[in-house]
């Protein structure tokens, strides 16, 4: 039935935004919670935390029209076709695969989409939006099926987020390590004069990132690291002294704490990355912290690990990395990390990335 044009199909998968999530089991029911189409050409979604969706689109021929569709995590129940109005022929609710689901939007042969144009929007960790297309107005009606705003049950919500008490009990979740055998610089960028960059609703980047680290030291400390924060209060500090600081230490590692900015502040832009300048050392430990930051910011995309040239990560005589924690002028990352308990279960990351280093060099 889905005889794909191999050409269309690869062209089309790569143009499209793929988000990649946390798998869920395959026996889970759908992943998809409600959808609407509505009569302005977006089509909108809820869908369980931790999703993961895949978009395609595929041309008419002679048996389809233009087909738009998502495939979910999680077996749908009950397959069905909704008849649809307008411009669009029908969606259906199928099961193409055991332990899926996916919906197809079908539009009849006088409408055809732009694939070039599309781009599937994590608008919050359970919440999509997609721009299908524009329809002549009053020519479609809206098509739904659920409320695609509806909040996730507050025990959930509670569960997902954790409490400070939470993420405290869960310091047994961390790797142990040998007590005051190692020492930690941790960075926070920026400071003081210097906010960094400014995002959504004037959210800085300097605030935020001071607030995770001395976050990931509490945790440290707990596991018995000797920990030491470049700034510990909104101070303008410069590069050289954060660097001379690791260095006098002579500390095991160096981790500097950013968030990101885009130029002209496309809110569309999310993701995570982090950087180290050289050596086997200082991309493991990259690597691990990436890692665990991936796994609290469900949607945000990976970014990768990379080198860079910051000069705190340059200068520094030991593995050091510097992070990058989301964008806070994107909407989703900035959405979180305006939020005290996201910015708790970062630090929570970056001390797991830290200590998991730090067990593994032994
Ligand atoms: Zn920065």
């Amino acid at each position: 039935m889905f005889k794909l044009n191999i050409f269309n199909f690869a062209r089309f998968l790569s143009l499209i935004f793929l988000l990649n999530f946390v798998c869920l089991p395959v026996k889970s029911s759908s992943a998809l919670a409600a959808w609407s189409l509505k009569s302005n050409g977006v089509l909108e979604l809820r869908t369980r935390k931790n999703s993961k969706l895949k978009a395609y689109y595929q041309k008419a021929n002679q048996l389809y029209g233009d087909r738009f569709w998502i495939d979910f995590n999680g077996e749908l129940q009950n397959p069905r076709i909704i008849k649809g109005n307008g411009p669009v022929k029908e969606i259906r609710l199928g099961k193409p695969f055991n332990g899926m689901t996916r919906l197809v939007i079908e539009f009849g042969p006088q409408k055809s989409i732009n694939p070039y144009q599309l781009k599937l929007i994590a608008v919050d960790e359970n919440k999509w939006k997609i721009k299908l297309t524009t329809f002549p107005i009053n020519s479609f009606k809206t098509i739904k099926e659920g409320s695609v705003s509806k909040a996730p049950p507050s025990s959930m919500k509670r569960r997902e987020y954790g409490s400070l008490r939470d993420i405290k009990s869960r310091i047994e979740d961390l790797p142990n390590i040998r007590r005051n055998k190692y020492s930690v610089v941790i960075d926070p960028g920026h400071g003081g004069y210097d906010s960094g960059a400014v995002g959504i609703d004037g959210l800085k980047e300097a605030d935020v990132v001071l607030e995770v680290s001395r976050i990931v030291t509490k945790l440290l400390l707990e596991k018995g690291v000797n920990v030491k924060m470049t700034r510990n209060k909104e101070i303008d500090l410069d590069l050289s002294p954060r660097v001379a600081l690791a260095n006098k230490l002579n500390s095991d590692i160096f981790v500097s704490i950013h968030a990101n900015a885009s130029r002209g502040k496309k809110r569309y832009i999310n993701g995570i990355e982090t950087f180290y300048y050289s050596g086997w050392r200082g991309k493991l430990l990259a690597e691990k912290i990436q890692k665990e930051i991936l796994k609290v910011s469900p949607g945000s995309p990976d970014r990768g690990v990379r080198r860079g040239r910051y000069f705190v990560i340059k200068k520094t005589n030991m593995p050091a990395v510097l992070t990058e924690i989301g964008f806070i002028t994107g909407r989703l990352d900035a959405r979180r990390l305006e939020k005290k308990i996201h910015r708790r279960r970062v630090a929570f990351a970056i001390a797991k990335g830290i200590l998991e280093y730090l067990k593994r060099i032994g």
